[in-house]
Protein backbone atom coordinates (compact mmCIF):
# COMPACT_ATOMS: atom_id res chain seq x y z
CA UNK A 1 0.00 0.00 0.00
CA UNK A 2 1.21 3.72 -1.03
CA UNK A 3 1.05 5.99 1.74
CA UNK A 4 0.94 9.80 0.65
CA UNK A 5 4.04 11.52 2.79
CA UNK A 6 2.00 14.39 5.07
CA UNK A 7 4.23 16.46 5.46
CA UNK A 8 5.05 18.06 2.15
CA UNK A 9 1.57 17.72 1.91
CA UNK A 10 0.79 20.34 4.11
CA UNK A 11 4.13 22.46 2.83
CA UNK A 12 1.85 22.45 -0.47
CA UNK A 13 -1.25 23.76 1.24
CA UNK A 14 0.41 26.54 2.86
CA UNK A 15 2.09 27.95 -0.06
CA UNK A 16 -1.40 27.98 -1.68
CA UNK A 17 -3.39 29.32 0.40
CA UNK A 18 -0.66 32.39 1.31
CA UNK A 19 0.40 33.02 -2.31
CA UNK A 20 -2.67 35.71 -3.08
CA UNK A 21 -5.83 36.32 -3.77
CA UNK A 22 -6.48 33.93 -6.57
CA UNK A 23 -9.33 32.56 -6.70
CA UNK A 24 -9.09 29.02 -4.59
CA UNK A 25 -11.94 27.28 -5.86
CA UNK A 26 -11.68 24.37 -7.64
CA UNK A 27 -14.42 22.01 -9.35
CA UNK A 28 -14.85 19.17 -7.13
CA UNK A 29 -12.96 15.95 -8.87
CA UNK A 30 -15.97 13.52 -7.23
CA UNK A 31 -18.40 14.77 -9.90
CA UNK A 32 -18.25 14.63 -13.26
CA UNK A 33 -18.68 17.26 -15.97
CA UNK A 34 -22.90 17.53 -15.72
CA UNK A 35 -23.30 14.69 -13.32
CA UNK A 36 -27.16 13.98 -13.58
CA UNK A 37 -26.73 12.80 -10.04
CA UNK A 38 -25.17 15.74 -8.48
CA UNK A 39 -27.69 17.14 -5.77
CA UNK A 40 -29.17 20.33 -6.79
CA UNK A 41 -28.30 23.27 -5.19
CA UNK A 42 -31.15 24.09 -1.99
CA UNK A 43 -33.34 26.50 -3.06
CA UNK A 44 -34.00 30.00 -1.54
CA UNK A 45 -36.30 32.79 -1.54
CA UNK A 46 -34.29 36.09 -2.54
CA UNK A 47 -34.96 39.03 -0.86
CA UNK A 48 -36.09 42.29 -1.39
CA UNK A 49 -33.95 45.59 -1.90
CA UNK A 50 -34.51 48.50 0.40
CA UNK A 51 -35.94 51.63 -0.13
CA UNK A 52 -34.82 55.46 1.86
CA UNK A 53 -38.82 54.48 3.42
CA UNK A 54 -38.47 50.60 4.01
CA UNK A 55 -35.72 47.92 4.52
CA UNK A 56 -35.94 45.37 2.25
CA UNK A 57 -36.79 41.77 3.13
CA UNK A 58 -33.56 39.08 3.82
CA UNK A 59 -33.03 35.94 1.74
CA UNK A 60 -35.30 33.31 2.95
CA UNK A 61 -31.85 31.46 4.79
CA UNK A 62 -30.74 34.15 6.28
CA UNK A 63 -30.13 34.65 10.23
CA UNK A 64 -31.47 37.86 10.88
CA UNK A 65 -29.39 39.97 13.37
CA UNK A 66 -31.70 42.81 13.68
CA UNK A 67 -35.49 43.82 11.71
CA UNK A 68 -35.56 46.89 13.64
CA UNK A 69 -37.94 45.78 16.92
CA UNK A 70 -34.97 44.82 19.13
CA UNK A 71 -31.55 44.12 20.32
CA UNK A 72 -31.89 40.37 21.84
CA UNK A 73 -28.61 39.10 19.15
CA UNK A 74 -26.78 41.99 20.13
CA UNK A 75 -24.98 42.84 23.83
CA UNK A 76 -21.75 45.32 24.56
CA UNK A 77 -18.32 43.67 24.38
CA UNK A 78 -18.03 42.11 27.73
CA UNK A 79 -21.26 40.47 26.60
CA UNK A 80 -23.28 42.06 29.07
CA UNK A 81 -26.38 44.24 27.95
CA UNK A 82 -25.59 47.49 25.34
CA UNK A 83 -26.34 50.90 26.06
CA UNK A 84 -27.31 51.30 22.52
CA UNK A 85 -30.97 52.54 21.86
CA UNK A 86 -33.25 51.39 18.85
CA UNK A 87 -35.16 55.01 17.41
CA UNK A 88 -37.89 54.70 14.87
CA UNK A 89 -37.02 51.00 13.70
CA UNK A 90 -33.01 51.79 13.82
CA UNK A 91 -30.21 50.86 16.46
CA UNK A 92 -28.40 53.72 17.34
CA UNK A 93 -24.65 54.20 18.75
CA UNK A 94 -24.60 55.74 22.16
CA UNK A 95 -21.24 57.92 22.24
CA UNK A 96 -19.62 56.53 25.14
CA UNK A 97 -21.16 53.27 25.80
CA UNK A 98 -18.53 51.06 23.71
CA UNK A 99 -18.89 49.23 20.59
CA UNK A 100 -21.77 46.75 20.25
CA UNK A 101 -21.61 42.94 19.19
CA UNK A 102 -23.17 39.74 18.24
CA UNK A 103 -23.66 37.59 20.79
CA UNK A 104 -23.25 34.63 17.98
CA UNK A 105 -20.19 34.01 16.81
CA UNK A 106 -19.53 33.66 12.87
CA UNK A 107 -16.74 32.46 10.28
CA UNK A 108 -16.97 32.93 6.44
CA UNK A 109 -20.00 35.05 5.88
CA UNK A 110 -22.15 37.12 3.30
CA UNK A 111 -23.09 40.33 5.57
CA UNK A 112 -25.72 42.61 4.55
CA UNK A 113 -25.66 45.61 6.85
CA UNK A 114 -27.57 49.52 6.44
CA UNK A 115 -25.99 52.38 7.88
CA UNK A 116 -26.63 56.08 8.21
CA UNK A 117 -24.86 59.23 9.50
CA UNK A 118 -25.90 61.46 11.67
CA UNK A 119 -27.37 65.35 9.95
CA UNK A 120 -26.95 67.08 12.37
CA UNK A 121 -23.05 66.98 12.90
CA UNK A 122 -20.76 70.12 11.59
CA UNK A 123 -17.65 68.08 12.55
CA UNK A 124 -15.90 67.01 9.71
CA UNK A 125 -13.02 64.40 8.74
CA UNK A 126 -12.67 61.26 10.63
CA UNK A 127 -15.11 63.11 13.31
CA UNK A 128 -18.20 62.76 11.31
CA UNK A 129 -20.16 59.50 11.41
CA UNK A 130 -17.43 57.62 11.89
CA UNK A 131 -18.19 53.85 12.89
CA UNK A 132 -17.05 50.62 12.01
CA UNK A 133 -18.22 47.47 10.68
CA UNK A 134 -15.83 44.63 12.46
CA UNK A 135 -15.55 40.65 12.11
CA UNK A 136 -13.28 38.92 14.68
CA UNK A 137 -14.55 40.91 17.20
CA UNK A 138 -12.54 43.94 17.14
CA UNK A 139 -9.80 42.75 14.84
CA UNK A 140 -10.79 43.94 11.14
CA UNK A 141 -12.57 46.98 10.34
CA UNK A 142 -15.08 47.77 7.28
CA UNK A 143 -15.01 51.97 8.23
CA UNK A 144 -17.82 53.44 8.15
CA UNK A 145 -17.79 57.25 8.05
CA UNK A 146 -19.71 60.31 6.51
CA UNK A 147 -17.67 60.25 3.50
CA UNK A 148 -20.19 62.62 0.76
CA UNK A 149 -18.22 65.37 0.16
CA UNK A 150 -15.73 65.06 3.14
CA UNK A 151 -12.47 64.32 2.70
CA UNK A 152 -10.02 62.35 4.96
CA UNK A 153 -7.44 60.02 4.18
CA UNK A 154 -7.94 57.57 1.63
CA UNK A 155 -7.59 54.32 3.91
CA UNK A 156 -9.55 55.43 5.97
CA UNK A 157 -12.56 56.60 4.14
CA UNK A 158 -15.78 54.91 3.89
CA UNK A 159 -15.77 51.70 2.79
CA UNK A 160 -12.01 50.93 3.70
CA UNK A 161 -10.35 48.32 5.00
CA UNK A 162 -9.14 51.04 7.48
CA UNK A 163 -5.44 51.43 7.30
CA UNK A 164 -4.82 49.29 4.40
CA UNK A 165 -7.00 49.12 1.20
CA UNK A 166 -9.18 52.82 0.06
CA UNK A 167 -12.39 51.61 -1.65
CA UNK A 168 -11.83 51.64 -5.36
CA UNK A 169 -14.44 54.33 -5.31
CA UNK A 170 -17.01 56.99 -3.21
CA UNK A 171 -20.11 55.59 -3.61
CA UNK A 172 -21.56 57.66 -0.62
CA UNK A 173 -24.41 59.03 0.02
CA UNK A 174 -25.42 62.42 2.12
CA UNK A 175 -25.69 62.70 5.96
CA UNK A 176 -28.92 61.32 6.84
CA UNK A 177 -29.82 58.84 3.88
CA UNK A 178 -30.01 55.23 4.44
CA UNK A 179 -26.19 52.99 3.27
CA UNK A 180 -26.26 49.65 2.56
CA UNK A 181 -22.72 47.49 2.85
CA UNK A 182 -22.62 43.72 1.62
CA UNK A 183 -20.07 42.26 2.64
CA UNK A 184 -17.98 38.89 1.94
CA UNK A 185 -15.96 38.22 4.88
CA UNK A 186 -13.38 35.27 4.58
CA UNK A 187 -11.63 34.43 8.11
CA UNK A 188 -8.16 34.06 8.34
CA UNK A 189 -7.13 30.36 9.56
CA UNK A 190 -4.04 29.37 12.15
CA UNK A 191 -2.87 25.99 12.65
CA UNK A 192 -3.01 23.97 16.03
CA UNK A 193 0.27 26.33 17.23
CA UNK A 194 -0.73 29.35 16.24
CA UNK A 195 0.54 29.98 12.82
CA UNK A 196 -1.23 31.74 9.68
CA UNK A 197 -2.13 29.16 7.58
CA UNK A 198 -4.12 31.97 5.31
CA UNK A 199 -4.99 34.83 5.90
CA UNK A 200 -8.78 37.03 6.05
CA UNK A 201 -9.89 38.15 2.70
CA UNK A 202 -12.83 41.27 1.94
CA UNK A 203 -14.65 41.63 -0.71
CA UNK A 204 -17.59 44.97 -0.21
CA UNK A 205 -20.27 46.66 -2.00
CA UNK A 206 -21.09 49.72 -1.28
CA UNK A 207 -24.74 51.27 -2.29
CA UNK A 208 -24.67 47.98 -4.59
CA UNK A 209 -21.38 49.27 -6.19
CA UNK A 210 -18.13 47.18 -6.00
CA UNK A 211 -15.53 48.89 -3.82
CA UNK A 212 -13.26 46.25 -2.27
CA UNK A 213 -12.99 43.26 -4.37
CA UNK A 214 -11.50 40.54 -2.73
CA UNK A 215 -8.64 41.86 -0.63
CA UNK A 216 -6.31 40.07 1.53
CA UNK A 217 -5.49 42.08 4.45
CA UNK A 218 -2.23 42.03 5.85
CA UNK A 219 -3.43 41.48 9.91
CA UNK A 220 -5.55 43.67 11.89
CA UNK A 221 -6.83 46.91 11.30
CA UNK A 222 -5.65 49.86 13.52
CA UNK A 223 -4.85 53.37 13.57
CA UNK A 224 -1.07 54.27 12.87
CA UNK A 225 0.08 50.33 12.72
CA UNK A 226 -0.46 47.62 10.81
CA UNK A 227 -0.05 44.86 13.39
CA UNK A 228 0.65 40.79 12.59
CA UNK A 229 -1.87 38.67 12.72
CA UNK A 230 -2.22 37.06 15.91
CA UNK A 231 -4.23 33.45 16.24
CA UNK A 232 -8.08 33.45 17.40
CA UNK A 233 -10.69 31.10 17.03
CA UNK A 234 -12.28 30.69 13.07
CA UNK A 235 -15.53 32.15 14.77
CA UNK A 236 -16.19 35.44 16.24
CA UNK A 237 -18.78 38.15 17.10
CA UNK A 238 -19.34 40.75 14.63
CA UNK A 239 -19.15 44.38 16.12
CA UNK A 240 -20.04 47.77 15.45
CA UNK A 241 -18.15 50.53 16.72
CA UNK A 242 -18.51 53.43 19.58
CA UNK A 243 -16.48 56.58 17.87
CA UNK A 244 -18.23 59.03 19.63
CA UNK A 245 -20.78 59.80 16.31
CA UNK A 246 -24.80 58.85 16.85
CA UNK A 247 -24.53 56.16 13.96
CA UNK A 248 -27.82 54.62 12.64
CA UNK A 249 -27.75 50.72 11.88
CA UNK A 250 -30.75 49.29 10.13
CA UNK A 251 -31.56 45.99 8.08
CA UNK A 252 -28.77 43.85 9.15
CA UNK A 253 -29.24 39.65 8.05
CA UNK A 254 -26.21 37.42 7.80
CA UNK A 255 -24.97 33.85 6.32
CA UNK A 256 -23.08 31.49 7.09
CA UNK A 257 -20.89 30.31 4.23
CA UNK A 258 -19.43 26.48 3.82
CA UNK A 259 -19.55 24.18 6.21
CA UNK A 260 -19.96 26.78 9.24
CA UNK A 261 -20.76 23.69 11.81
CA UNK A 262 -22.98 24.20 15.26
CA UNK A 263 -24.15 27.92 16.56
CA UNK A 264 -21.38 29.29 18.67
CA UNK A 265 -21.65 31.84 21.16
CA UNK A 266 -19.45 34.19 22.98
CA UNK A 267 -20.50 34.52 26.59
CA UNK A 268 -19.79 36.78 29.36
CA UNK A 269 -16.61 36.74 31.29
CA UNK A 270 -18.20 36.53 34.21
CA UNK A 271 -20.84 32.84 33.09
CA UNK A 272 -17.63 31.59 32.05
CA UNK A 273 -15.70 32.14 35.08
CA UNK A 274 -18.62 30.40 36.87
CA UNK A 275 -17.75 27.35 35.30
CA UNK A 276 -14.02 27.27 35.81
CA UNK A 277 -13.30 24.84 38.91
CA UNK A 278 -12.31 21.17 39.30
CA UNK A 279 -14.93 18.61 39.33
CA UNK A 280 -15.33 14.93 40.89
CA UNK A 281 -16.80 11.81 39.43
CA UNK A 282 -18.50 9.42 41.77
CA UNK A 283 -15.78 6.98 42.00
CA UNK A 284 -13.43 10.13 42.96
CA UNK A 285 -11.25 11.11 39.67
CA UNK A 286 -11.16 14.61 39.08
CA UNK A 287 -11.17 16.73 36.31
CA UNK A 288 -10.43 20.68 36.01
CA UNK A 289 -12.20 23.34 33.75
CA UNK A 290 -10.15 26.44 33.56
CA UNK A 291 -10.03 29.37 30.88
CA UNK A 292 -6.92 29.11 28.12
CA UNK A 293 -5.60 30.71 25.09
CA UNK A 294 -8.30 33.09 23.36
CA UNK A 295 -10.74 33.08 27.10
CA UNK A 296 -11.74 29.92 26.06
CA UNK A 297 -13.12 27.47 28.50
CA UNK A 298 -10.36 24.31 28.87
CA UNK A 299 -11.52 20.68 29.84
CA UNK A 300 -8.53 19.09 31.40
CA UNK A 301 -10.16 15.53 30.93
CA UNK A 302 -7.12 12.75 32.27
CA UNK A 303 -4.34 14.16 30.23
CA UNK A 304 -6.65 15.01 27.54
CA UNK A 305 -6.92 18.88 26.79
CA UNK A 306 -9.85 20.07 25.41
CA UNK A 307 -10.78 23.26 23.88
CA UNK A 308 -14.86 24.14 24.61
CA UNK A 309 -17.32 26.26 22.32
CA UNK A 310 -20.46 27.61 23.54
CA UNK A 311 -23.64 25.77 21.93
CA UNK A 312 -25.73 27.97 24.68
CA UNK A 313 -25.48 29.78 27.33
CA UNK A 314 -24.55 26.41 29.94
CA UNK A 315 -24.33 23.90 26.90
CA UNK A 316 -20.23 23.47 25.21
CA UNK A 317 -18.03 21.45 22.57
CA UNK A 318 -15.15 20.31 21.90
CA UNK A 319 -13.90 20.51 18.00
CA UNK A 320 -11.50 17.67 17.90
CA UNK A 321 -13.27 15.07 19.51
CA UNK A 322 -17.16 14.64 20.12
CA UNK A 323 -16.47 16.19 23.53
CA UNK A 324 -20.34 18.01 25.22
CA UNK A 325 -20.25 19.72 28.46
CA UNK A 326 -23.18 20.37 30.06
CA UNK A 327 -23.43 22.66 33.34
CA UNK A 328 -26.31 22.69 35.55
CA UNK A 329 -27.43 22.32 39.26
CA UNK A 330 -27.50 18.93 40.78
CA UNK A 331 -29.23 18.70 43.56
CA UNK A 332 -28.52 21.93 44.91
CA UNK A 333 -24.54 22.31 43.54
CA UNK A 334 -22.94 22.86 40.58
CA UNK A 335 -21.89 20.32 38.46
CA UNK A 336 -21.11 19.51 34.80
CA UNK A 337 -22.28 16.47 32.96
CA UNK A 338 -19.47 15.29 30.26
CA UNK A 339 -20.10 13.10 27.76
CA UNK A 340 -17.89 11.35 25.21
CA UNK A 341 -19.30 9.99 22.52
CA UNK A 342 -22.22 8.88 23.92
CA UNK A 343 -24.23 8.70 27.45
CA UNK A 344 -23.01 11.34 29.96
CA UNK A 345 -21.49 11.35 33.80
CA UNK A 346 -22.18 13.65 36.19
CA UNK A 347 -18.92 15.80 37.82
CA UNK A 348 -19.51 17.48 40.88
CA UNK A 349 -17.42 20.74 41.86
CA UNK A 350 -15.31 20.56 44.23
CA UNK A 351 -13.60 23.45 44.23
MG1 LIG B 1 -14.34 53.63 12.27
Amino acid sequence: MYYLPMKPLIVCVHAVTLLGSVCLAQPDPNWLNHDRTRPLPPEVQPGTPSTQEEPGRAPSDALVLFDGSDLSAWASLNGEATEWVIKDGAMECVPGSGYIRTRQSFGDCQLHIEWATPTNSEASGQGHGNSGVFFGLTRYEVQVLGSYGNETYADGSAGSVYGQYPPQVNASLPPGEWQTYDIIWTAPSFDQEGELLSKACLTVFHNGVLIQNHVQLTGPTDWLTRAPYSAHPAKLPIALQDHGNPVRYRNIWIRELGDSGKPEFLLPDSVLDSYTGTYQRRDGRTVTISRGRNGLLVLDFFGNRFDLYAQGPAHFFAKTTDVQCKFKILDGDPAVLISVGEGDDPYRKVE
